[in-house]
């Protein structure tokens, strides 16, 4: 029992820090003033006793928080996850339309195996006309 109730103080602690990260990321707008939309999508994978695949769609808006940080679906994987926002940066500072991907979770326990997750990502970045 007393376990499970330091998980799920765990388990909200590690929401509010995610939160706050998110609000300490800024907005999309802010962040990356030249974009007008984002697609991102990502196909999940998880490799265990019973393997798992999801697909996720996330359409980001210039009023979206520029918080690109994917959770892991494993219960057990505490800290780990995929985080997408280096691969945008560094695709908004080239001006790049779209890009392809794979990625490990980041993730280490004891009993996580290290190849637990993976996820194949897809993203579309729509910039503004500048023309205009
Ligand atoms: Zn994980």
């Amino acid at each position: 029992m007393a376990q499970r109730t330091t998980a799920a103080a765990r388990k909200y602690a590690a929401d509010q820090e995610r939160n706050e990260k998110k609000i300490a990321a800024g907005l999309v707008s802010e962040r990356f003033p030249k974009v007008a939309g984002m697609v991102i999508k990502m196909t999940y994978y998880q490799e265990m006793a019973n393997p798992v695949l999801m697909v996720r769609t996330v359409n980001v808006f210039p009023s979206s928080h520029a918080y690109f940080h994917m959770q892991c679906a494993v219960k057990e994987c505490d800290e780990g996850g995929f985080d997408l926002e280096p691969i945008i940066a560094r695709m908004i500072r080239g001006n790049k339309r779209s890009v392809k991907g794979e990625m490990t979770c980041s993730g280490k326990g004891d009993k996580l195996d290290k190849n637990h997750a993976s996820i194949s990502y897809e993203i579309k970045v729509r910039y503004r006309n500048k023309s205009k």
